[in-house]
């Protein structure tokens, strides 16, 4: 990979549907803030929870990103080519003591904070189910650029978590610390849906010697029953046939509304237009 540029971003959707409107916000709001710092913007694909993944979604995500003009640089990344990658660190956090075979079903695990069954090994008879992350106690704190400073007990408010699930996939979390570290990624931008997800993530950063990037989440954009915009919620597929409009109203919904004189240019024009108009992001109201 090229040297270490000042500003990384990326953008990684699961390949469990099409690109939906809350998803184009996001890959967005993430691309606008690189190019505006003269950045590099990386796409990877999120396509660790193969049961989850939709056959021929991600060609479609790719190619409603480049009807959109949203071009990316370098190869996309496909979290599944990356097993060796996890598994590595795994090996790693083992090596630290700071990851332990969990012999608990779902339901002995339960749905709250782990009560840290397996914590001191397994009980005679018990084999490996899954493994955990042995989470120590203290705050994990991060500065999100648009919510300010960020602080969270995850050994009280999630306990031990597991970095290789019961069913034997990669745990997001630990997927998502390992490829960022790895793309160099240094500034993240990405749905509040996310926010709690970050101090598990700083603290494996923390655990693994990695740098924390920069984090800003961005309010999600709401179907008209007040929930998040999802695959799961039916969200309507951005429409490739007209991907300015969808572009315009996505721009809209950052608070950058794109001049009327634009409203019939072509996508990439109106980036054009939103990188150079690109000051800061709103706060949340
Ligand atoms: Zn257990």
């Amino acid at each position: 990979m090229s040297p270490t540029p000042h500003y990384r971003g990326r953008f990684a959707p699961s390949p469990t549907g099409p690109l939906h409107q809350g998803s184009l916000v996001a890959a967005l709001a993430s691309y606008l803030q690189a190019r505006a710092q003269g950045g590099q913007w990386l796409v990877r694909m999120e396509d660790i929870d193969i049961p989850r993944n939709v056959p021929g979604a991600a060609d479609v995500i790719l190619r409603c990103l480049e009807a959109c003009g949203l071009e990316w640089d370098g190869p996309v990344l496909y979290q599944t080519t990356r097993f060796e990658a996890y598994a590595a660190a795994l090996a790693e956090l083992r090596i630290r003591g700071a990851a332990y075979d969990c012999g608990c079903s779902r339901k002995e695990a339960g749905a709250g904070v782990y009560p840290g069954t397996c914590r001191n090994g397994l009980a005679p008879g018990r084999t490996p189910r899954s493994v955990r992350l042995r989470v120590p106690g203290g705050e994990v704190r991060f500065t999100d650029a648009i919510r300010g400073v960020q602080s969270e007990d995850v050994a009280a408010v999630t306990g031990d978590f597991p970095l290789l699930r019961a069913d034997w996939i990669w745990a997001y979390q630990l997927a998502v610390v390992v490829d960022d570290a790895w793309q160099g990624i240094t500034h993240i931008v990405r749905g509040e849906d996310l926010l709690d997800s970050t101090p598990r993530q700083t603290l494996l950063q923390q655990l693994l010697g990695y740098p924390t990037p920069s984090y800003a989440h961005i309010r999600v954009v709401l179907g008209a029953d007040g929930q998040k915009l999802s695959k799961q919620t039916l969200a309507p597929a951005v429409d490739l046939r007209q991907p300015a409009a969808a572009l315009s109203e996505a721009f809209r919904f950052l608070g950058y509304a794109p001049p009327a004189e634009l409203a019939a240019c072509p996508p990439r024009e109106l980036l054009q237009w939103g990188v150079a108009s690109w000051k800061e992001f709103l706060r949340p109201v």
